[in-house]
């Protein structure tokens, strides 16, 4: 157990967050490293998470779109169309392999020492690396940054058993299409992966604790997603409670109670999909003296430092939305900061989506935001119905609202739900790191026709609408 190669930064785990700090860090000139668990660095996102999901949600929207509407816009598919799941699995196996050869050439390119094993804080400056032979490898780093991510929480009464109670990981390759799903929580990953298997055919009911879905987004979007979702036959059961569940050799039964009523429902897979929980067991955390919030995640300042300065933390292991492109801009600052560079993340501007058809879309501030900040603000907003490219393409379910800040007319915060919603709200996300008026949102020219025409008409409907909120 010699000390071996020093380090300017040891990242803990090659995640989006991970790999994306040591990819910065070494452009910018420090030695470092990055240590995972696993060969294939990508994290969470790119192995079982963000990429595998889109893979899927894209395929399966493609075939659900071929089986249920071509027919009826003038294309005929004779031979209909039959799925084809273990080539279905191939085709999302193989983007995940290209994309994570991706992330390790650029490892390679910018000369980050990548190691395989399961790291921990060792003592000042000092991690060690137990590799899958069981040697340690102890590595001197003048800065650790931790980015182990997070992993998903079942239920007392429903652990994962990886069969029939499955987390997202198992639900990105069931064996078969289930007949029956039954998935709790409406978030992100119940709703994606809902709309996956209800595209394959599995009947799927999505049972929530709270009075709606979506809860990230206005209940406006959130109303509207979950109609367009229901007429997909996706069933949803809210400010609902599962209150046991029997576990069989082949069939679940699951008791709910919905509005004071308890039903048995018996199906042939769950997916608890309840959020995920930060994963820094085996860190050694408290050894070190790193200290966590209330809800477990690592505690860290405004420069993403933990309790010991030297100790740094991003990503799904701090208090914030779990997403990969946020622990990735923290990843990029926190090696900015590192090499002398100031370095920031504007959380206002971090786009949240969720990628059902429609999908949803938000960034900034909200109606509800700025009701609760007693700002006035103008809203507008403008509809797919009428926008030659959605009609065009068959995809008019949708709309794009836009909030103006009253006080200085800036481009405050947008929603969108429909199709191409993931790209429409990249231009509010710039509008809004840009600090752009919602004047200027109006005059700059979208091409015609194009999905990003509603985005103008509903910033020219904001300037046109009276103000509201305020004291
Ligand atoms: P992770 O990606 O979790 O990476 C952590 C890495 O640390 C892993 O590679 C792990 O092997 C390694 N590790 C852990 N412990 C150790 C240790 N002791 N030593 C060495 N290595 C270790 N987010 C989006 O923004 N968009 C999406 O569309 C999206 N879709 C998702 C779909 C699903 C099904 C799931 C589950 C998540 C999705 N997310 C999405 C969330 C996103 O995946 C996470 O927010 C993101 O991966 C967090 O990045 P991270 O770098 O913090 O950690
Ligand atoms: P989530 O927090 O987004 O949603 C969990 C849902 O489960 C909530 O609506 C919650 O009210 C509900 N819930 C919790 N306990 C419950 C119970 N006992 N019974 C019924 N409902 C219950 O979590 P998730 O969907 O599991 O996703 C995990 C993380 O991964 C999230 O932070 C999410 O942002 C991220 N993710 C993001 C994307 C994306 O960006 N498109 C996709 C997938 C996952």
């Amino acid at each position: 157990m010699a000390a071996q190669d020093a380090f300017d930064l040891v990242v803990i785990g090659g995640g989006p967050g991970g790999y994306t700090a040591a990819r910065r860090a070494a452009e910018l000139g420090l030695r470092t490293a990055v240590v995972d668990r696993c060969r294939r660095l990508g994290g969470t996102c790119l192995r079982v998470g963000c990429i595998p999901s889109k893979t899927l949600l894209s395929l399966t929207e493609a075939y659900a779109y071929a089986r249920d509407r071509l027919s009826q816009d003038g294309i005929n598919a004779r031979q209909g169309f039959e799925i084809d799941l273990p080539r279905l699995y191939a085709y999302k196996d193989a983007v995940v392999a290209k994309l994570a050869e991706g992330v390790a050439f650029l490892m390679r390119q910018n000369g980050v020492r990548v190691i395989e094993g399961t790291a921990r804080i060792a003592g000042p400056q000092s991690v060690a690396v137990r590799h899958a032979q069981g040697e340690e490898e102890i590595l001197e780093a003048r800065a650790v940054l931790l980015a182990t991510g997070s992993e998903p929480i079942d239920l007392p009464f429903l652990r994962f058993d990886g069969r029939l109670v499955v987390g997202s990981s198992e639900a990105l390759c069931f064996p078969e299409v289930p007949k029956t799903l039954l998935i709790i929580g409406a978030g992100a990953i119940g709703l994606e992966l809902g709309s996956v298997w209800s595209r394959l055919g599995s009947e799927v009911t999505i049972v929530e604790q709270l009075p709606r879905i979506a809860a990230g987004f206005s209940p406006t979007g959130a109303g509207a997603l979950q109609r367009e979702l229901a007429k997909q036959r996706i069933r949803f059961l809210l400010a609902a409670r599962v209150t046991g569940a029997e576990v069989g050799e082949a069939r679940v039964k699951v008791r709910v109670e919905e509005g004071g009523r308890e039903q048995d429902l018996v199906v042939d897979r769950v997916l608890v999909a309840v959020g995920r929980r930060p994963h820094h067991a085996g860190l050694a955390l408290e050894e070190a003296g790193i200290l966590l919030t209330e809800r477990g995640r690592i505690r860290v300042n405004r420069f993403w430092q933990t309790s010991l300065p030297w100790v740094y933390a991003i990503g799904d292991l701090i208090e914030g939305p779990m997403l990969a492109h946020r622990a990735q801009a923290e990843g990029r600052a926190v090696a900015e900061l590192l090499a002398g560079k100031p370095a920031r993340v504007r959380y206002l501007c971090i786009p949240n989506v969720i990628y059902t058809e429609p999908e949803a879309a938000g960034v900034g501030f909200s109606e509800e935001d700025f009701r609760a900040a007693k700002r006035r603000y103008r809203r507008g907003t403008a509809y797919f119905p009428a926008n030659g490219r959605a009609l065009a393409a068959d995809m008019p379910n949708g709309f794009v609202t836009v909030w103006m800040d009253e006080e200085s007319g800036r481009f405050a915060g947008m929603e969108v739900l429909g199709s191409r919603a993931s790209e429409l709200i990249g231009a509010g996300a710039v509008a809004l790191e840009a600090e752009v008026s919602v004047e200027s949102l109006a005059r700059a020219v979208p091409a015609h026709p194009s999905f990003m025409e509603s985005v103008h008409e509903a910033a020219i409907a904001a300037l046109r609408a009276r103000p509201s909120g305020g004291f």
